[in-house]
């Protein structure tokens, strides 16, 4: 089995800026980029989204997908391999280390994994359904909240969180009204969110639903509608709805690496402070997958690129290069 100087794991903005740093550093990078939804996505969560407007560079904004190929393509052209494959297994107890796809098991010196993170879901079974069949539910707001068929319609988004309320604000430029369900009667949002959440609020855009949770999603084809339960009361209703939009946290994809690599309390690998190194030698981590604040496509293409540089050293202090 040859013996690969790097190979990166997943392909969102981290791990296809590592490939361009380190195909320019002549470590021919092998990049697994991940084959279905099950976490590995090629291109990452930018495959979601419509119009990114905050990556640098692009004062007219850019389509994630569009960007995602830019970057892929910038890699190949440096010199970076691609195998559209989700891995399955790691083996980091030896080096060099194992990493296994369906087809092909191949061995590294470094390892940079770029795995991400997925949104949570309630993963109530008519949510599911009508997410799966485009009904009008969605994890993601800046992804699908300006289809047709939400404007001018009362909308439901589940959270408390920053994500629940930007979400909800970008959703308040097509809705007639957003209503923000949360199973507590306090948010967890910064205060800067918090304020524009009840400046909405004033403005009659958005409106809490407290102390509330979602227990079934209505409708056949299209949502009607949501069954809310209040906590304290433990009363049941129907709040009428054309859309569903859940903003309930994310979840890292580290399953690969349970028991091989420090996690923190929710799972997302820990990293050397200031650097990506793992609690592995060799192994390091960029974006989501070891980011549970920032997750911007930007600062996953910088850690990305951390991550490059870190193997590099690494790797010329090793004596391999
Ligand atoms: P988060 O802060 O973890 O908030 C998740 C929210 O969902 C919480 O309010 C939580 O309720 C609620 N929740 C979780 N599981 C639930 C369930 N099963 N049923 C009902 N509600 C549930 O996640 P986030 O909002 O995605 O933010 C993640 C990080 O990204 C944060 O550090 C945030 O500051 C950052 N972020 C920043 C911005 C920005 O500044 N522009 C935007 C988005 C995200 P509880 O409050 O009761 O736990």
């Amino acid at each position: 089995m040859s013996v690969e100087k790097v190979v990166i794991i997943g392909s969102g903005p981290a791990g296809l800026t590592a490939a361009i740093y380190a195909a320019r550093a002549s470590l021919s990078p092998l990049c697994f980029e991940g084959f279905n939804a099950g976490g590995l996505i090629p291109g990452g969560q930018l495959m979601f989204t419509t119009e990114v407007e905050n990556f640098p560079g692009f004062p007219h904004g850019v389509m994630g997908p569009e960007l995602m190929k830019a970057m892929r393509d910038q890699g190949e052209r440096c010199g970076a391999r691609y195998i559209r494959e989700d891995v399955q297994a790691v083996d980091f107890r030896q080096r060099p280390f194992t990493v296994k796809s369906d087809s092909r098991a191949v061995q590294a010196h470094a390892v940079i994994i770029a795995t991400g993170a997925r949104a949570n879901w309630l993963n109530l079974p008519n949510e599911q359904r009508l997410a799966q069949s485009g009904g009008g539910v969605s994890a993601c707001a800046v992804c699908d909240g300006a289809l047709p068929m939400f404007r001018g319609q009362d909308l439901v988004v589940v959270g408390g969180g920053d994500s629940a309320i930007e979400e909800g604000s970008y959703l308040t430029k097509f809705a007639r009204k957003v209503y923000l369900v949360h199973r507590r009667d306090q948010l967890r949002a910064s205060k800067a969110m918090q304020d524009r959440f009840f400046r909405l609020v004033r403005e009659g855009k958005m409106e809490p639903v407290w102390d509330s949770i979602v227990t079934d999603v209505l409708g056949e084809k299209t949502i009607s509608g949501v069954q809310l339960r209040d906590v304290k009361t433990g009363a049941e209703r129907e709040l009428p709805c054309k859309g569903l939009f859940l903003a309930i946290g994310h979840t890292p994809n580290t399953d690969l690496f349970r028991g091989a690599l420090e996690t923190d309390d929710k799972g997302y690998l820990k990293t050397r402070p200031g650097s990506t190194h793992t609690s592995i030698e060799g192994v390091f981590a960029a974006g989501d997958v070891a980011d549970h604040v920032y997750r911007q496509a930007v600062t996953a293409a910088g850690t990305g690129c951390m991550a490059a540089l870190d193997a590099e050293r690494w790797l010329a202090a090793q004596g391999i290069d």
